[in-house]
């Protein structure tokens, strides 16, 4: 078997395959333990290069076994851009954004929703869940509906029209909780253990969090099997720039690519930024309440937020913010310099990025890769009244003439 188990990411007690996700010994979260030399035997570059261009081209380093039992909604193998206009703007020389935007349902969430769903099939539960800050709402809606399993997802009440809405397309219940996504999070825990539910990112978050390895691996094989000096990427929990890491490494003990040097850097929210603050103070993490106009990261007691911390460090990469104002600016600046449209955390990852490398934290001359895991879509209404608003003219030749402050060309 390529799963071993679960093993305790504190305390190093093995568990078996189970849908369960903190140590009985020390609360410590379980992550799930792989037989690496069984990997290396049955992977090669050629073997993931020649499967289908989605996240399961990568199943080998995946906790499912039943490949009959994988709901695929084509998600992951998303592009990975160039970006010459942006490096030019910020003074870097080599840039890549990894648009994972344009998933099936506009968002990085389709990925961890796709094995957290597959493994809940696995373990034979008929009934999913999920807390949610949005996109993972969107995204186990989906995933549910076409696996036709019953689907509760729990929100923060005062999520955005233009997260709730790409929910309930899907038909699942819905349930608006009157408060922030931390309480969200503890009812559903609480939830969890009366109910014989699979929530995605409780009871089965060991196995969900494994999706997130995938956007480390596609980039270093979009890169021409080549690892990244740096990358940045949203934090919320800290699952997603934890696991990337993980994967890179995976890719390093399986003989796929040379040693991983990659310097990890996290961007968050000024308005909710325990990680970031930790890194700086050098303290232990400390819970905040959220208070910013970017909800996809409002998270003010990240489950990984310590993992993070420690493999920033170990790296020697970074940690910064990017207020509201600052979140808005890397959106428009995001769209206008390499046309990709993404939602508020993009724009906290750009202006994150550029008050960095302002700052002198990030080294010019690094091969650099950004993570842009929403699409702008979704989040169109923090930018009410915060753009060129369209000019109106009648349908008449003189009024556009006139507009443009020229005469018609004569043919
Ligand atoms: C959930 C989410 C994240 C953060 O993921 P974590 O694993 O909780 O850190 C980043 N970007 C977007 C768009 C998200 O929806």
């Amino acid at each position: 078997m390529r799963v071993i188990g679960l093993k305790c990411r504190n305390c190093g007690k093995e568990y078996k395959t189970l849908p369960i996700n903190i140590c009985e010994e020390c609360f410590g979260p379980l992550e799930v333990k792989y037989d690496y030399e069984e990997i290396k035997e049955n992977i090669s570059k050629e073997k993931i290069q020649k499967a289908e261009p989605t996240l399961w081209r990568y199943r080998d380093f995946l906790p499912v076994e039943d490949q009959n039992k994988i709901v695929d909604l084509k998600a992951g193998f998303t592009p990975l851009h160039k970006a010459d206009n942006l490096a030019e703007v910020l003074g870097l020389k080599e840039l890549y954004l990894k648009n994972d935007s344009v998933n099936t349902t506009f968002s990085f969430k389709d990925r961890v929703v796709s094995v957290a769903i597959s493994k809940a099939i696995e373990f034979g539960f008929d009934t999913v869940a999920c807390a949610s800050t949005g996109n993972l709402a969107n995204s186990v809606a989906a995933h549910a509906a076409k696996a036709k399993l019953n689907c509760y997802i729990f929100i923060p009440k005062n999520l955005s029209r233009g997260k709730i809405i790409p929910t309930l397309a899907y038909d699942p219940n819905l349930i608006a909780v009157d408060s922030n996504y931390d309480d969200v999070n503890r009812l559903c825990t609480e939830i969890s253990s009366y109910y014989d539910w699979a929530f995605v990112n409780i009871n089965l978050r060991p196995y969900y969090s494994e999706g997130s390895k995938t956007l480390g691996f596609e980039v270093v094989e979009q890169l021409g099997w080549e690892v990244p000096e740096r990358y940045i990427a949203p934090v919320g929990s800290g699952s997603l720039l934890t696991k990337i890491h993980k994967g890179l490494k995976e890719l390093e003990i399986t003989g796929l690519i040379d040693e991983v040097n990659t310097k990890v850097t996290a961007a968050q929210s000024e308005g909710c930024s325990p990680v970031t603050t930790s890194f700086r103070t050098g303290e232990a993490i400390k819970p905040v309440k959220p208070n910013t106009i970017e909800q996809s990261l409002a998270i003010g007691n990240p489950a990984d937020g310590f993992y993070a911390v420690k493999l920033i460090k170990e790296t020697g990469g970074t940690a910064g913010t990017a207020n509201d104002e600052e979140i808005i600016e890397g959106i428009k600046l995001l769209a206008k310099t390499e046309g990709i449209f993404t939602e508020t955390a993009g724009g906290v990852v750009i202006g994150t990025l550029k008050n960095l490398v302002e700052a002198g934290e990030i080294d010019k001359d690094e091969k650099t890769v950004v993570y842009i895991t929403g699409n702008g879509l979704k989040t169109q209404d923090v930018l009410v009244n915060r753009l060129t608003e369209p000019q109106v003219i009648s349908p008449d030749l003189e009024e556009f003439n006139k507009l443009l402050k020229k005469e018609a060309v004569i043919w």
